[in-house]
């Protein structure tokens, strides 16, 4: 059986504690690896490798730290098609989805090749009498990420492109369930210029996490992942007196005004809500029609397009959408779907109980759709982060506005309407942290930068985008006085002002 390795030193390393995970083939149900979990030695070897390279890379001049970001653009590019395969086998989504992964995070990297640019800090000349102030930003020394197994290659590429273009080593702790791309990204970064151990992979569970947490020589910790986890691991890292950025879960709203063009409102939300099997944390799980009128006609159009996704292995080129992750995430979703109907729920289409032929104990489920679902209930307020769509019927533009400003989580959220001013209104009080009009998934481009409210988001800095370079670096204000002559100023005793 394959054995996936840690990456250490611009090097695969053979895990050494005597702990491993599973990685499954959704496709198949197959156990297809095996992947070495790190004890405390391989994590020890891990930071001490990155500390020793950091030194020297922050040395490295910006210009030329930019030229090893193009470089791995480049060979991104070229082998984007194997990665896309790599990612599909173990996650289950579809190539096409796959390749997108790969894109978004290419974009953050592309963005990291602006780092000359972007680490330029302020001059004040003459503040006072001889006196000039300038700011620039430092690298912080070994960072570390950790990742969730959503978004394989862009999530990893979000943090390791502004953290190391900016001069920092870099530790990167994937998800155990689909961790081969994140150690063929490491291999592409050195063969584009960096020098070994300024990224390293290693891969590990709750155990590594909080050893790494805890490590007095990592700085700065960037976590994504669900939000219980994010809570507890941004608590353990403000105790450790670390920087901390730690993005969690999250249910986010399409929100349909009566005025909308329904058809492109549909076609968008049975994207977002059933695209990758509805495991993104922008995926839109929740449509909020106004208006009875709107909530019929809705129901009707979903009625009409569901059944005719194809469900299917992940490299039909056909297929809408592919397998979930695991078994257990799987029955996890199953025992959601069953509870939405106890809590009294209308079940209209149930995916329970799909079956593809041929790959029979391959993890998928089909397109599920519940109505009439309430703000009380369980299966709403939780994320369940499966291919379930769920409808909640709203009267009024405040009753639809209150629900995801209610919403415990407030990742993203999406109204559709062709009026300029509701739209406005709606984008500017909603508590939310990311907003689309008339854009399903509004996922920021790369030079913006990504993050939630509430609990889909702890710390207050976002992902990539400027946010991602002020999180990997730190501000030094100088304050110099060249005296011109030989006059000694007077001793002073207050404090020094520029009256
Ligand atoms: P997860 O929370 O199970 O795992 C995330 C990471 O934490 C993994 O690397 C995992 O190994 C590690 N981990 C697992 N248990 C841990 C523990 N007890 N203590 C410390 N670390 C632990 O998340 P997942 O299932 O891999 O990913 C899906 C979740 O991530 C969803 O909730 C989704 O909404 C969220 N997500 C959020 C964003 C965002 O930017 N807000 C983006 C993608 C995914």
């Amino acid at each position: 059986m394959r054995s996936i390795e840690h990456f250490i030193n611009g090097q695969r390393v053979a895990g050494s504690s005597g702990r491993h995970g599973e990685v499954f083939d959704p496709n198949s149900g197959h156990v297809q690896a095996r992947v070495a979990l790190a004890g405390a030695d391989e994590l020890e070897h891990a930071v001490a490798t990155a500390a020793a390279a950091q030194a020297d890379w922050a040395k490295v001049n910006p210009q030329r730290r930019a030229r090893v970001m193009f470089e791995f653009k480049r060979l991104l590019e070229a082998n984007m098609d194997e990665l896309a395969a790599l990612l599909s086998s173990e996650h289950g989504k579809v190539h096409s989805d796959a390749r997108g992964d790969i894109q978004r995070g290419l974009e953050v990297i592309e963005f990291s090749c602006g780092i000359p640019h972007l680490l330029k800090g302020e001059y004040t000349q003459g503040a006072g009498p001889g006196i000039d102030v300038y700011s620039a930003r430092q690298p912080l020394g070994v960072v570390a990420g950790i990742t969730p197994f959503n978004f394989p290659a862009m999530i990893p590429m979000w943090m390791f492109g502004p953290a190391i273009a900016s001069g920092n080593a870099f530790i990167l702790k994937p998800s155990e369930r689909d961790p081969s791309v994140p150690v063929r990204l490491a291999e592409l970064m050195i063969e584009a210029g960096l020098p070994p151990g300024v990224l390293n992979v290693v891969h590990g569970d709750k155990d590594t996490v909080e050893a790494l947490v805890k490590h007095p020589a990592i700085k700065a910790v960037s976590f994504v992942g669900s939000s219980d986890i994010a809570q507890s691991v941004y608590a353990l890292g403000a105790q450790h007196g670390k920087r901390m950025q730690c993005m969690g879960g999250a249910k986010n709203h399409g929100i349909i005004l009566p005025d909308a063009d329904l058809d492109q409102a549909v076609a968008d939300i049975l994207g977002a809500a059933y695209g990758s099997a509805g495991e993104r944390c922008m995926a839109l799980p929740v449509v909020v029609p106004v208006g009875e009128a709107t909530a019929e006609a809705l129901r009707a159009r979903l009625l009409e397009k569901i059944p005719t996704l194809k469900v299917g292995v992940s490299s039909d080129p056909q297929a809408h959408f592919g397998p979930v992750v695991t078994a257990a995430h799987k029955a996890r979703i199953e025992h959601y779907i069953q509870m939405g109907v106890d809590e009294g729920a209308e079940l209209v289409l149930d995916g329970r109980g799909f079956q593809l032929p041929g790959h029979e104990g391959g993890f998928f489920l089909g397109a599920t759709l519940f109505d009439r679902v309430t703000d009380a209930m369980t299966t709403y307020r939780d994320e369940i982060f499966g291919p379930v769509l769920q409808i909640v019927r709203a009267e009024t533009f405040e009753e639809a506005l209150a629900l995801p400003s209610r919403h415990a989580y407030g990742n993203g959220v999406a109204i559709f309407t062709r009026n300029g001013d509701a739209a406005r209104e709606f984008a500017e009080r909603v508590e939310v942290g990311m907003v689309g009009i008339n854009v399903p998934i509004p996922v920021p481009v790369a030079y913006h930068s990504f993050g939630g409210w509430k609990r889909s988001g702890f710390g207050d800095l976002n992902q990539y985008g400027l946010d991602g370079v002020r999180f990997f670096t730190r501000t030094k204000t100088v304050t110099q006085r060249w005296p011109r002559g030989g006059a000694v100023t007077d001793q002073s005793f207050v404090i020094p002002t520029m009256r």
